[in-house]
């Protein structure tokens, strides 16, 4: 296993992008399953800071609305980001939490985006929910243009 890996790590130096759609530089043809697999054990984590906000005051400021960044009413599966990072329209699929969607920004994420970190926030209903999320380290890959979200 070490040695298959070692090996596709150093077939990719230099053509990282092509990765994602050719499945670690093999041809994809012919491979069945396998190379579908290989394409999706491959991109590496990264590591991802999540909180949580819920539409009110505290978390939101003295205005707050509840509608987003991008004029949609924040509910279930409504995240926060730097857009710049995800992109507003993001899909994100989040162990514990469930899906989402990048539809709101906030200076904390925009905050750490400047610092090269990764922040997402994630809506839920009531201020006592998003306590008691608290902050959570988790990890990211991106599989078919899905970003995944586990601890
Ligand atoms: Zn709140």
């Amino acid at each position: 296993m070490a040695t298959m890996q070692s090996g596709i790590r150093s077939a990719l130096l230099g053509s990282g992008v092509v990765l994602a759609t050719l499945g670690c530089g093999e041809p994809a043809m012919g491979r069945g399953p396998t190379g579908r697999d290989r394409a999706q054990a491959a991109p590496a984590a990264r590591n991802l800071i999540a909180t949580s906000f819920c539409s009110c005051r505290k978390c939101c400021g003295p205005n707050a609305r509840g509608i987003t960044s991008t004029g949609k009413r924040a509910r279930r599966g409504t995240i926060a980001v730097d857009p710049r990072i995800f992109p507003y329209g993001t899909r994100f699929v989040i162990v514990g939490y469930g899906k989402g969607i990048a539809e709101d920004t906030g200076g904390a994420m925009r905050r750490d985006g400047r610092r090269g970190i990764a922040h997402i926030d994630l809506w839920l209903p009531t201020h006592r929910e998003a306590l008691r999320f608290g902050r959570q380290k988790m990890t990211y890959r991106i599989v078919n243009g899905i970003v995944r979200v586990e601890k």
